[in-house]
């Protein structure tokens, strides 16, 4: 750090990403990619910009908003496009938290929603998830500020249902609930369907997961328009082309082919019960989750351990240095051959533990 770094930033602790290692080919099951390359639509249209990369980008997004409006359901004015869903999550921190407005988040959940409380100086609670890593939505009611929750959660999995959101948003309409639906299309329940009904929802979700995109950088968030506008103000202010020509295009490419985001998805779900059934035939315990991940822990290896033996064999996984969670992997679905290799590998790994 040099000496000019402003003080405001001296506590901060950036985010840090998974790993995405060069010096060897792994089986990478560590960042929640999926394993399918973008839809052949968004490549045709994406490569159809390269050409005009002397021009900005429409500041906008008129064409996909449009596009993502109607796919979820709502009108145009009630949709922002953004630079990974990630910046959508700042946005709203950067709009709706201060002193008087704190961030509430579960204790375990996405890492990065206390970076974005630290860079922009909110403060921030986080509220312990229960034994069974479910969020109770009644350590929520009564707290004052803005609630930040994915859903499924991440790394857990799981899924509050959509009758727990909406007691949660509808217990204090004058606070604004913030529903982080990264992982909503592997078998969540959107909470989109809320947002004509409540004007303190913000829902954010991802062109990175379901839709092969995470390299683009794109994400939107879906509220009542006023919130919208709110958010519009932030973007304008910070990064009006946030989304660039080729991200945009290949979205609105992305959004067209629905059979190959229907056919990806369906596929994801299979081989994450495949895993689940045989992870659970070793001896683990997984978790039910709905995303394209699952988080397990077994007592025949330590967490670590096991991360650590299947980065030596060539597979990468994601294992979290914190306490409540030290004895668990988080791993990205792949292909069912990859998922072959996996379920192998660990087997000979346990196989040597004996
Ligand atoms: N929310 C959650 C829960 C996530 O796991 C991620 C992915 N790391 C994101 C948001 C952000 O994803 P992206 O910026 O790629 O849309």
């Amino acid at each position: 750090m040099s000496k000019f770094f402003s003080y405001k930033y001296k506590n901060l602790t950036p985010y840090t990403p998974g790993e995405q290692p060069k010096e060897r080919e792994y089986i990478k099951l560590n960042t929640n990619e999926s394993p399918f390359p973008p839809s052949n639509k968004a490549i045709e249209l994406a490569k159809a910009e390269l050409s005009k990369l002397q021009l900005y980008p429409d500041p906008d997004v008129k064409e996909l908003t449009a596009l993502v409006a109607q796919e979820v359901g709502v009108a145009k004015e009630c949709v922002i496009m953004t630079n990974g869903s990630d910046e959508i999550l700042n946005f709203a921190f950067m709009a709706y938290c201060d002193n008087d407005n704190p961030a509430i988040f579960p204790d375990i959940s996405y890492g990065f929603y206390k970076v974005f409380a630290e860079i922009n100086n909110i403060p921030y609670k986080e509220i312990p998830l229960r034994e069974d890593f479910s969020v109770c939505v009644d350590d929520y009611i009564g707290t004052k500020g803005t609630v930040f929750i994915a859903n499924p959660n991440a790394p857990t999995g799981l899924n509050l249902p959509l009758t727990e959101i909406e007691r949660l948003v509808k217990a204090d309409t004058n606070r604004v609930v913030v529903i982080d639906e990264a992982y909503v299309d592997f078998g969540g329940d959107s909470a989109v369907k809320l947002v004509d009904k409540y004007d303190n929802l913000i829902v954010t979700q991802t062109f990175s997961k379901s839709r092969s995109m995470a390299g683009a950088r794109l994400g939107f968030g879906v509220a009542n328009k006023d919130i919208i506008a709110d958010l519009m103000a932030i973007k304008y202010s910070t990064n009006p082309y946030n989304v660039n020509k080729m991200t945009a295009a290949a979205g609105v490419g992305a959004i067209l082919d629905k059979e190959y985001f229907t056919e990806n998805c369906r596929t994801i779900i299979e081989n994450r019960e495949w895993v689940k059934g045989e992870l659970n035939k070793l001896g683990f315990s997984v978790t039910d989750s709905k995303t394209n991940f699952v988080f397990a822990k077994t007592d025949k290896i330590d967490g670590k351990k096991l991360y650590l033996a299947l980065k030596d064999r060539g597979v990468l996984v994601r294992h979290f240095d914190k306490d409540k969670i030290k004895e668990y992997n988080r791993i990205t679905i792949g292909t069912i051959k990859q998922m072959q290799v996996l379920i192998n590998t660990i087997k000979s790994i346990l196989e040597e533990e004996k």
